[in-house]
Order: structure tokens, then C-alpha cells, then sequence
């Protein structure tokens, strides 16, 4: 099978204080996904850990070194991050998981890759932890790929929250695409879509801001006429997604009212783009995704989706009247318009 699933056991080793959304449980949803995926005869690999120079591609070198630091013992980062005394090296696990699903398409192994990680990645900063995220793992696997032989690296991110580490990252670089769906406002602030990237990145960074209470037709809506159309004409090398499954109808931290069938769409679509722009490569690294319930049928529908064939993506009906999609797309398309077609 040519489904790649990148797991540790090393993960639930992440502390966070009782009571935080961040839970070690999420560790255990993964293994349940992987034992499953190797019951049916597919293949998962243990995550080495990411370099100092792999991370210093997008980290600050005096962060990398502050972080260090923080190995062996419990550390407030900011409000919401913390570190257990095994924290730094599982961080550097889950970047190192981040790199390996790279890999594993960039070098051909496998056609497409999940790494099942945390803490999550996409609200850690270049020279900041934040958001419960310490080391940036999409953006830190999307640099690698550049390395080993991917120009351009799609990057899109359908977690609830805007990726605002891995926009900050790669917003003046037009060889890497940033393209987010989230809830707007919301935490962290960020991902409105008047923000387009900076220089000559000008133009590849699609930000998608949604009201709270988005459900499936309003993603679907943003997907077939924003994100998809740009990610196609940018002609990626490689998609790598930060899947976030915190926009699910259970999930206690955020408010929208996507279903694991949504999630599973989402994938097929971003499969079908992969598959005609860079031979499928594609590679896949959670972020958030707080109700452990909503967590194990998003992750379980998503690696169903990555295994099958590729077909129509089967968008659920919410039944719910919504014009959420409508005005994040108008908004969008009118700030991107100078860039891309629409
Ligand atoms: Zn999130």
C-alpha cells in the first residue's frame, strides 16, 4: 500500500498541567489509528528526531537554544504552552515525523504520508512557542522538502486556527504557497484575508477567514473557488497539509460544524490536485483537534480517504443555510485577484 503512517509511542510523553486541551489522550487516539492501519496490513514507521540545522532552516538559532533549555524540566512558554520534562526532545520527534513524511514522497517510498504528531506546529513562531506549539513541524517539513528536490511546496492548512507561525515563516517566499481555511476572529488573531504575503511573496499566501459556525457547503464553497484554483495554477511539487480536525462540531475549543466526513472531503479534493500536479505527492501532519471522539472518526475517515483510490470528493450535507464560504471567498478572491484567477 502506498499509505505511509508516521506514529511514536514517545508522544503522550508531552505533559500538559490536568485540564488543558493539549492532552496526552491524543496520543493514544493516534496509536488506536496506527494499530488499526496495521491490522490491515499497511505500514507505519517510528519518527527519528529533527536536527538542530533542519530546524534552523526556520527557527531562530537563539530560540532553538532557549527551547533546548527547557529539556528536563516543566516551563510556562506563554499562556498557554508548556513543557514536561520530555517535552523538547518529543518536540524534536515531531518535526523529525514532520521531515520523514516528506521523505517518504519526495524519495518515491510512498505516495502519500501521515504523521500523526505532537504538540502540534503551526502557531510556533521563528523566534517564539506559542498556542501550545513549540517547534514549527509543516514549516520545518516544507523547507526540508525544498531541499531534497521540491521547488514549489504547497502548504494548506485546515485546522481551526490560522497557521500563523508557518505564514510568518514563508510570507515573503514565493516558492512556498501558505493557503488557510480557519474561524475569523478568532485566536490567534491573525489570517485575515487582506494578508497576502510580502515582496515578491506577494500573492502566496491565500488566507480564508470564516465566521464561526461554518459548516461543510461553506468549506466546500471556499475549496472549489478559492483554494483548489490557486493551489492548481501555483503547480506545487509537493502538498503538504497541517490537518488540524479542531473545526469538527464537537470540538470544545472552536465553533464551527464540520463533521470527520468534511475532513475526509477536504483530503480527497487536496488528493485529486496532488495527483494532477506532482504525481500525488502529498504529506499530511496533524496540528489540533480537542474532542477525543471527533478526533479519532476525523483522523480514522482521513486515513481511509488516503488509502482508497481517488474519486469525487464526498462532500456531507449539513443541512444548515450558510453563507459563511460566500463572504470568505469574496473577500479572498478580491485581494488575490492582481495574482491568480478566479
Ligand atoms: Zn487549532
Amino acid at each position: 500500500m502506498s499509505l505511509l503512517l508516521i506514529s511514536s509511542t514517545r508522544f503522550a510523553d508531552h505533559q500538559t498541567p490536568p485540564g488543558h486541551p493539549e492532552r496526552p489522550e491524543r496520543a493514544e487516539v493516534m496509536d488506536v489509528i496506527a494499530d488499526r492501519w496495521r491490522q490491515q496490513g499497511g505500514e507505519v514507521a517510528a519518527p527519528g528526531s529533527a536536527t538542530l540545522e533542519q530546524l534552523a532552516r526556520v527557527h531562530d538559532r537563539e530560540y532553538l537554544r532557549r527551547i533546548s533549555e527547557t529539556a528536563g524540566r516543566v516551563v510556562t512558554l506563554d499562556p498557554d504552552t508548556y513543557t514536561s520534562p520530555e517535552s523538547y526532545e518529543i518536540a524534536l520527534i515531531a518535526a523529525g515525523a514532520a521531515i520523514d513524511a516528506v521523505e517518504a514522497v519526495m524519495r518515491g517510498s510512498h505516495g502519500v504520508s501521515l504523521a500523526m504528531v505532537r504538540p502540534p506546529g503551526h502557531h510556533a513562531e521563528r523566534g517564539r512557542a506559542m498556542g501550545f506549539c513549540l517547534l514549527n513541524n509543516v514549516a520545518v517539513a516544507a523547507a526540508h522538502a525544498r531541499t531534497i528536490g521540491a521547488h514549489r511546496v504547497a502548504i494548506v492548512d485546515y485546522d481551526v486556527h490560522h497557521g500563523n507561525g508557518t505564514q510568518h515563516v514563508f510570507e515573503s517566499n514565493p516558492n512556498v504557497l501558505y493557503a488557510s481555511t480557519h474561524q475569523f476572529p478568532f485566536y490567534p488573531g491573525t489570517g485575515a484575508a487582506d494578508e497576502i504575503g510580502i515582496g515578491s511573496g506577494g500573492g502566496f499566501t491565500v488566507n480564508l477567514p470564516m465566521e464561526r459556525g461554518a459548516v461543510s457547503e461553506d468549506y466546500q464553497l471556499v475549496f472549489t473557488e478559492v483554494l483548489l484554483p490557486v493551489v492548481r495554477q501555483f503547480r506545487p511539487d509537493l502538498i503538504v497539509v497541517s490537518a488540524g480536525f479542531d473545526a469538527h462540531e464537537r470540538d470544545p475549543l472552536a465553533n464551527m460544524r464540520l463533521t470527520a466526513e468534511a475532513f475526509a472531503a477536504m483530503t480527497m479534493e487536496l488528493r485529486a490536485v496532488a495527483a494532477e500536479c506532482c504525481s500525488g505527492r502529498m504529506a499530511l501532519v496533524t496540528e489540533g483537534g480537542y474532542d477525543l471522539h471527533a478526533l479519532a472518526a476525523s483522523l480514522g475517515a482521513v486515513v481511509e480517504t488516503l488509502a482508497g483510490s481517488i474519486g469525487p470528493a464526498r462532500w456531507p450535507k449539513s443541512d444548515v443555510a450558510s453563507s459563511r464560504g460566500r463572504a470568505s471567498a469574496t473577500a479572498t478572491k478580491r485581494a488575490l485577484q492582481p495574482f491568480w484567477k478566479f
